[in-house]
């Protein structure tokens, strides 16, 4: 199954159709996108018997950000083997974490401010929390997991590496520096989540062009991983890092330009489109 949010209510999507699941479910789940979270089993009973193709054709365009709000939005530094040695890291023992703040995270397609700095892209998995949970089991974990989708964590370079302690949080986190979208996919939608092409292009010159194969923490060791510290909840969202290919590891390194369009991709969930845009001075 496929959820989104259209015009800031949760849908079902199919093809080109869309059912508002507020509506359908006589109000038991919905209408916000997040309520699709808070009871993820008993939604995916009703889901799974929801005929989404009595829903209302609809826009691409006009789905905005899938899961808003939520609780907590964590980030995984180098965790593509191939970016790692992009980066001249080595291979981390554990998960490197970081947050990105949740009022950064936007949809799958308009504007992304462009502030001054260092403004550089990283195509990444998402992964997005249905049942909730402490310490859970790698053996456990996708079964606390609601789907997967397409994100973006943009970064403003100097900020994040400004000082002795490096600022990840801060410089990832301006104004929609977190678009994610178009639509969180269930896991039986995919045949294997470790074997998805990812990528991205700015302005149609493919910058990140990897496989989720490269993943060093698989999902399931990511969600155990956090799960042994914080509380996840349903709705959280984990940026799962990012391959080769960024601005700032590239030679000569190149940073994000006023209105260039960024689209970044994975096979089997879709497409999101944004333009970087400078404020009028
Ligand atoms: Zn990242």
């Amino acid at each position: 199954m496929r959820l989104a949010n259209l015009g800031g209510r949760l849908v079902l999507v199919d093809g080109s159709r869309a059912l508002d699941v507020a509506t359908a479910s006589e109000g038991r789940f919905g209408p916000h996108p997040l309520d699709a979270y808070r009871d993820w089993d008993a939604f995916v009973e009703w889901a799974s018997a929801a005929d989404v193709s009595s829903g209302n054709p609809y826009g691409s365009n006009d789905l905005g950000c899938p899961v808003p709000d939520p609780s907590q939005v964590f980030g995984i530094g180098l965790n593509y083997a191939d970016h790692a040695a992009e980066a001249g890291m080595p291979l981390p023992d554990s998960p490197m974490v970081f947050t990105k703040f949740a009022s950064c995270l936007t949809g799958p397609t308009g504007e992304i401010p462009l502030v001054p700095g260092k403004v550089d892209w990283e195509a990444e998995l998402v992964v997005v929390i249905g049942r909730g949970g402490r310490g859970i089991s790698v053996e456990d974990a996708l079964d606390h997991v609601a789907g997967l989708t397409v994100g973006q964590d943009v970064s403003e370079r100097a900020l994040q590496t400004a000082g002795a302690n490096a600022q990840f949080n801060l410089g990832k986190s301006h104004d929609r520096f977190g678009p994610i979208g178009p639509v969180v996919v269930t896991l039986d939608e995919l045949a294997d989540p470790h074997d998805l092409a990812i990528g991205c292009s700015l302005d149609d010159q493919t910058v990140q062009d990897s496989r989720t194969s490269q993943m060093v923490f698989g999902i399931a060791e990511l969600v155990s991983y956090l799960s042994r510290v914080v509380e996840l909840r349903g709705g959280d969202v984990i940026f799962t890092g990012t391959p080769p290919g960024v601005g700032v590891g590239r030679s000569p390194q190149r940073f994000v330009v006023d209105g260039e369009v960024l689209t970044t991709w994975i096979e089997g969930i879709g497409e999101m489109r944004h333009r970087f845009v400078a404020p009028a001075r």
